[in-house]
C-alpha cells in the first residue's frame, strides 16, 4: 500500500488531524496556499471524484466534515473555497480523493 492519504489515514504518516470521524479525516495541506488550507479525505480509498459509487454516501459525510473544520478553523463566516482537482488537466497529484479548503484571504478568479 502506497498510497500517502491511506497512510495518513491509518496514522502511518503523521498529520495534526483538525478532523476525524469514522469516514473522513481533515488535515493542513503540507505546502499552503492560503493562511488555512486543509485537506478533507475521505477514508475509503476513491481514485478521484468519479471513482465513487453511485449509492455512496462519501460525499454527505464529506460536507458534513467541511461544515465542522470551517467553523473550527473560523473561516465560516468570512468564507473560504472547497477544490477538487481531479485527473491530470485538473492538477491531481495525489490520487486518493480529497477536497482542499482554503480560506483567510480572498480568493481570486479564474484559477491558476
Ligand atoms: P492535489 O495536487 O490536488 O492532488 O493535492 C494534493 C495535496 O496534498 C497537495 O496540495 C500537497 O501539498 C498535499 N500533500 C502531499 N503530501 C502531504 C502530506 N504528507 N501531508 C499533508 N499534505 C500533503
Ligand atoms: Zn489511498
Amino acid at each position: 500500500m502506497s498510497c500517502i492519504f491511506c497512510q495518513i489515514v491509518d496514522k502511518r504518516i503523521p498529520a495534526n488531524f483538525i478532523y476525524e470521524d469514522d469516514a473522513v479525516v481533515a488535515f493542513p495541506d503540507i505546502n499552503p496556499q492560503a493562511p488555512h488550507h486543509y485537506l478533507v479525505v475521505p477514508k475509503v480509498h476513491y481514485e478521484n471524484l468519479l471513482a465513487v459509487p453511485k449509492d455512496s454516501d462519501v460525499f454527505n459525510r464529506v460536507y458534513s466534515a467541511i461544515d465542522q473544520v470551517v467553523n473550527k478553523a473560523g473561516i465560516a463566516e468570512t468564507g473560504f473555497r472547497v477544490v477538487v482537482n481531479t485527473k491530470d488537466d485538473g492538477g491531481q497529484t495525489v490520487p486518493h480523493l480529497h477536497f482542499h479548503v482554503l480560506g483567510g484571504r480572498f480568493m481570486t478568479w479564474p484559477p491558476g
